[in-house]
């Protein structure tokens, strides 16, 4: 498949799609708190997609069970939400959501502290932000798609945090994983010309230890190799003629 370029409606479309994603992250954030289940996380986000009349796109991708993946700690992305993971005070917890509004896609991510963690954990977060904003700085029409990923890597290699090598962000329209991958670190190649239309989820994997992942016995959890603790940040964009436009993040 190649890259799509969206048309003006279509863009609409991506933007109520992202729109309205933003605000089921915005309402989970009051549940992510100690004792409260991966699975209830689940559920109330699930609900919330559904009473907007939109589809969460994560339940049975590939065979996903559930809506939302949500990965605590060493868990670096595809978190299977469970009654059993209860979050507790000092858990770092990614969230990554996504849904389908009149056949459009759109996927993002946030990192969360529950209660106090530690100074690097707190800084391992903020840098996993920033790195996908130098990411959007580059994501620029005329530029290439490696000026995006050499951004984001560069970024994460200031502060000498593992960048997430097996797993990496994609375009996104009327599929979740369309064309381009877009690794977190300089490819070889220059890539594809971004060109206005295009929508993408940059998504920064980052480690405080090495960059080395694993996949638990579900098949799904990606964990770190060293145990060591990890963030993850993403939102939709769209290329345009001048600034980009962050589709999941519209305050
Ligand atoms: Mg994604």
């Amino acid at each position: 498949m190649s890259v799509t370029i969206k048309s003006e409606h279509e863009i609409e479309l991506m933007r109520e799609a992202g729109h309205l994603l933003e605000k089921v992250h915005d309402g989970l954030i009051p549940y992510i708190k100690p004792g409260v289940s991966t699975k209830e996380i689940d559920r109330i986000g699930e609900d919330m997609i559904r009473s907007m009349g939109c589809t969460p796109n994560f339940l049975n991708y590939g065979g996903f069970p559930a809506s939302f993946c949500i990965s605590i700690n060493d868990e670096v992305v595809h978190g299977i939400p469970s009654e059993d993971k209860i979050i507790k005070d000092g858990d770092l917890v990614k969230i990554d959501a996504g849904l389908i509004y009149k056949g459009y896609h759109s996927d993002a991510a946030r990192t969360y502290a529950v209660g106090e963690v530690s100074e690097e954990a707190r800084t391992l977060m903020e840098v996993t932000r920033e790195c996908f904003f130098e990411g959007v700085k580059a994501a620029r029409a005329g530029n290439h798609l490696n000026d995006i990923c050499k951004a984001v890597g560069a970024h994460a290699a200031k502060y000498h945090f593992g960048i997430v090598r097996d797993l990496v962000g994609h375009g996104i329209g009327t599929h979740l994983h369309e064309d381009p991958e877009i690794p977190n670190f300089p490819m070889k190649r220059r890539g594809v010309r971004l060109l206005p239309g295009m929508t993408l989820a940059i998504e920064p994997m980052i480690n405080l230890g090495r960059a080395d992942v694993a996949w638990m016995d579900d098949d799904w959890t990606v964990v770190t190799m060293d145990g060591s603790l990890s963030a993850h940040y993403e939102n939709t964009i769209l290329i345009t003629d001048g600034e980009p436009e962050i589709l999941t993040l519209t305050k």
